[in-house]
């Protein structure tokens, strides 16, 4: 940027792709200040717009993550790639009301020292520090004794959903399990504790007003990753040539992994390693003509971002945009979250399809486009939440398998844990856009494991 040879457009977000004779030449963007429709042109486009976790409403991403560049690069004609597999986080602060916009992880880290429990009776509701200790539940110990409170993401963030639903939950909603460090405490000092968490500690604190180091955290689990995104091969170029997709935004290197392996180790690779190379070599190998400003395919990509604007706001309805999001993600994280049932999924795409028809009819999007309108963005947004919302839902209820972040309630060990099914799912699920409303075209992309095969893991 300081040599001079990348603009930076801030707070501007893009908003359509456009593809000439098949192949991605630039995009529309809205200036989110001046509400101007703008077209940026190119030989090539990269996304690296993130991941999808805000469909729940309530994650651990930052406010302004979304979905849309994604989505709207899949309608036309990107295959979106395993998009039930969603990663949640055990230790997060729980949801403490109805207004809450955002929840707060606490560092997986904690999980080294902290013991998590619930009182093994149900609706028991004395302060933690009055719970002898033969009435308390360590239930992650007592489960998976060789793997304890260090068990992955996926299995402890489950457990802490059935001991909730069991009625054994804590804080004021019953949606929270403790994390313990007094015996960390007494075994190792505060000193100790305070060098490794201090700072969470502070944060805790802060958010909660309750201090860890007297009485124990409360955490429950919350949507933090998504390994589902646009299919890309391994130059990184999605199924729309010169589109290339990179971090979190595509599918790639995470499979159903149950911690979507390590995020910022593939963003890192990803845009250091790969796409300088062979967006190098796209350029290199076609032969791109010159594009004319006024395309017939750049005037359409501008006038359906026009249209969907011009449509959110003359909708006048009575609900905020924000009403409709925060129950598109409570349908989500009910039957497409931690666990997943044929009947729930198949509930959830009902009641996905029913409030999205409202949302088009009901929903109220004050101000105008012309300048900043952050309900006019937000509804942007939610409205390709709640297609692909519905393409999660598919995609869970196609996988009759429980592997990673994809649990099945119908597909598990007599021990409960998740039950694979190796012959019959060994593949990406990549879906095809086949228009508004319309069911997508389901590809399989098969996974063929050369050296390490897949198998059962036991956490016992
Ligand atoms: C609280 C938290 C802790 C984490 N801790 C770890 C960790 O310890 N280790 C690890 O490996 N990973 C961690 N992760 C995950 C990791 O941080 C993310 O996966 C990673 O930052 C994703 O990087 P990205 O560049 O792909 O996307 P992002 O960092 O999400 O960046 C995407 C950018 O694109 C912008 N954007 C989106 N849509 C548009 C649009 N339409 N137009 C214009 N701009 C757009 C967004 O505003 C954003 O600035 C953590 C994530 C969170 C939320």
């Amino acid at each position: 940027m300081q040599a001079g040879s990348v603009t930076m457009y801030p707070r501007t977000e893009m908003l359509d792709l456009i593809v000439i004779d098949g192949h991605a030449r630039g995009i529309v963007t809205r200036n989110l200040v001046t509400g101007e429709i703008d077209t940026h042109l190119g030989d090539a486009v990269i996304l690296g717009t993130g991941g999808y976790g805000n469909v729940f409403y309530l994650s651990t991403n930052a406010k302004g993550s979304n979905v849309t560049a994604c989505w709207r690069a899949h309608k036309r004609g990107a295959l979106f790639a395993n998009p039930c597999f969603t990663q949640i986080h055990p230790t997060c602060i729980p949801v403490s009301g109805d207004y809450q916009s955002k929840l707060t992880l606490m560092s997986e880290s904690l999980r080294n020292d902290g013991r998590i429990w619930v009182p093994l009776k149900k609706g028991d509701k004395r302060p933690p520090n009055q719970i002898p200790e033969n009435e308390r539940d360590y239930y992650l110990e007592r489960r998976y004794p060789s793997f304890g409170n260090l068990v992955p993401r996926d299995v402890a963030s489950r457990n802490a959903k059935y001991v909730c639903d069991e009625g054994r939950g804590v804080g004021e909603t019953g949606l929270g399990v403790y994390l313990d460090f007094s015996d960390a405490i007494r075994r190792l000092g505060r000193k100790a504790i305070e060098d490794r968490y201090g700072n969470l500690f502070d944060m805790y604190q802060r958010i909660t007003d309750e201090d860890p180091y007297q009485v124990p955290m409360r955490i429950y689990p919350a949507i933090h990753y998504t390994m589902g995104g646009l299919w890309v091969d391994y130059y990184l170029m999605s199924t729309i040539p010169g589109l290339f997709v990179i971090g979190e935004a595509n599918f790639s290197d995470h499979g159903a992994n149950r911690l979507g392996a390590s995020a910022l180790m593939q963003g890192l690779s990803d845009g250091y390693f790969i796409v300088p190379y062979t967006v190098g070599d796209y350029l290199a190998t076609n032969k791109l003509e010159a594009i004319s400003p006024s395309h017939p395919e750049i005037r359409n990509a501008v006038a359906c971002v026009q249209q969907t604007i011009q449509k959110l706001l003359s909708i006048n309805g009575k609900r905020t945009v924000d009403s409709f999001h925060r129950e598109l993600g409570k349908i989500v994280w009910d039957y497409c979250g931690m666990s997943r049932t044929a009947e729930g999924l198949k509930t959830a795409i009902h009641e996905i399809r029913d409030l999205r028809e409202e949302y088009w009819r009901n929903v109220k999007v004050p101000g105008s486009g012309d300048d900043l309108n952050q309900s006019l963005e937000k509804a942007g947004r939610v409205a390709d939440f709640f297609e692909l919302a519905e393409l999660m839902c598919v995609d869970a209820l196609e996988r009759n398998e429980s592997c990673g972040g994809h649990f099945r309630e119908e597909y598990q060990t007599p021990d409960g844990e998740a039950q694979r099914d190796d012959e019959n799912y060994s593949y990406v699920a990549c879906w095809a856009y086949r228009g508004y409303g319309n069911r997508e075209d389901l590809v399989k992309e098969p996974l063929e494991f050369e050296y390490v095969h897949p198998s059962q893991r036991s956490y016992k």
